[in-house]
């Protein structure tokens, strides 16, 4: 029997990535539903080649021409954000969720009940929402599986029985771009050498996220929440090669570590054959080519996203969402020019220093709460834009 599939997000990087894996095993998996945002035209033509049952495209204006360009086939077209969360209630074997930031939140809040199996690679729902995400999924008896690269290696090292005797889980970051560069140099960073990742090919949000570090913050809160580790079990320590995942100490001295590629075919592959191991298509390792593994300490001070996140999640409360929600709004923001690299953290620590009074208990809290951030955000832009405008 094949396993139904599902992939939010399936013309991102993630998403492409587990289309090929898709692709490539076609003869163990049927695909229900493909989901994008815009790109009708790649939606499409994945849709037509795995032939999905439903392709839906958010943007609601695109129906038109996503019916167009599925004329003949077997799939059905659907849009808009409603028909989005309507297909995420669709019960399947094993869903993707790899939509970026915290629009992906609803449609995997409606996934948990109805998926056997939810892969979670986007991250910033379990930042905002990982308590009530992973109290839902223990409700339904959903198993959650991570695809993060880092939570994917600490997810296949993890000994849940000896949960007591693990005494830290170690994640691992490449350093980004501008690892090396000095402070002066990163304040004057363009959005081009932002997305000009040294190891990884990612979208463009996770990709300015790694080289302000934000990317890795992000990660020790969604680390807290898959495995239930403290801030203080969670260290992150600089891997420039990318080719060690992250680590799990145990209080006999094994440190173990799962190494691989950098190439997300790999942590795809793993929660797409999981409990089974499945080939991938993607980049192997061959250990015999490594010459060098090198470590170093994080630098706080350079990297100061790094120190907001530590601090947001053991401030716990409403912290990790204000943190997640200016910071998507700010990354936006230095895409599209209109502030330079270090202002991203001053929007940051703007948000984390206002008084936000709003619970977090319920998804709609935690939407609203988001909203409330993005708008005094966006507000806080507009006046240091000017303010960058005038002195540029
Ligand atoms: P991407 O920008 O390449 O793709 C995002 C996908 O989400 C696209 O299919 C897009 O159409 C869809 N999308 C965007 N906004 C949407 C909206 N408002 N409504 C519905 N769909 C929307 O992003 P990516 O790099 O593939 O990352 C996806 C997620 O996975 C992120 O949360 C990221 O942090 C996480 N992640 C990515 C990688 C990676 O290597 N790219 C690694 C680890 C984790
Ligand atoms: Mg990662």
């Amino acid at each position: 029997m094949k396993k139904t599939v599902s992939v939010f997000g399936s013309t991102g990087s993630v998403g492409r990535s587990t289309v090929a894996l898709l692709t490539h095993h076609k003869e163990r998996y049927k695909v229900e539903i493909l989901t994008a945002n815009q790109n009708v035209d790649l939606l499409a033509a994945h849709s037509i080649a795995l032939k999905a049952k439903y392709a839906v495209i958010a943007d609601e204006t695109k129906l038109d021409s996503l019916r167009d360009a599925l004329s003949g086939h077997e799939t059905e077209a659907m849009a808009g954000r409603q028909a989005l969360l309507d297909m995420a209630s669709h019960s399947v074997d094993w869903v993707m969720m790899a939509i970026v930031g915290l629009a992906g939140l609803e449609p995997l809040f409606q996934a948990i009940p109805n998926g056997n199996v939810v892969a979670i690679a986007n991250k910033e729902p379990l930042v905002s929402a990982g308590a009530l995400l992973m109290s839902r999924a223990q409700r339904y008896g959903t198993t959650i599986l991570p695809v993060d690269s880092e939570h994917n290696a600490i997810f296949q090292v993890f000994e849940k029985e000896n949960k007591n005797a693990i005494e830290k889980i170690i994640l691992t970051a490449s350093g980004g771009p501008f690892r090396t560069w000095s402070a002066e140099q990163i304040a004057c960073a363009t959005p081009k050498q932002a997305v000009a990742h040294p190891n990884w090919s990612m979208g463009a949000k996770i990709s300015v996220d790694s080289a302000s570090m934000m990317n890795k913050g992000l990660e020790v809160i969604e680390a807290h929440h898959l495995f239930g580790m403290s801030a203080d079990q969670i260290d992150v320590i600089i891997h420039p090669q990318s080719i060690i995942h992250s680590m799990v100490q145990y209080c006999d001295g094994s440190v173990l570590a799962q190494m691989g590629a950098p190439d997300m075919s790999t942590p795809i592959a793993n929660a797409l054959g999981y409990p089974d191991r499945l080939e991938t298509c993607g980049q192997k390792l061959d250990i015999q080519t490594l010459s060098n593994l090198s470590f170093e300490r994080p630098d706080f001070e350079k990297f100061p996203a790094l120190r907001l996140s530590y601090d947001a999640l053991r401030a716990q409360g409403n912290a990790p969402v204000i943190l997640n929600a200016a910071n998507e709004v700010a990354v936006e923001s230095f895409l599209m020019s209109q502030i330079p690299f270090p202002a991203m953290m001053e929007c940051v620590e703007e948000a984390l220093s206002k008084n936000y009074t709003h619970c977090t208990s319920t998804l709609e809290d935690i939407v609203d709460l988001d909203q409330s951030v993005r708008t005094d955000t966006e507000v806080f832009i507009q006046k240091i834009s000017s303010h960058f405008k005038k002195a540029g």
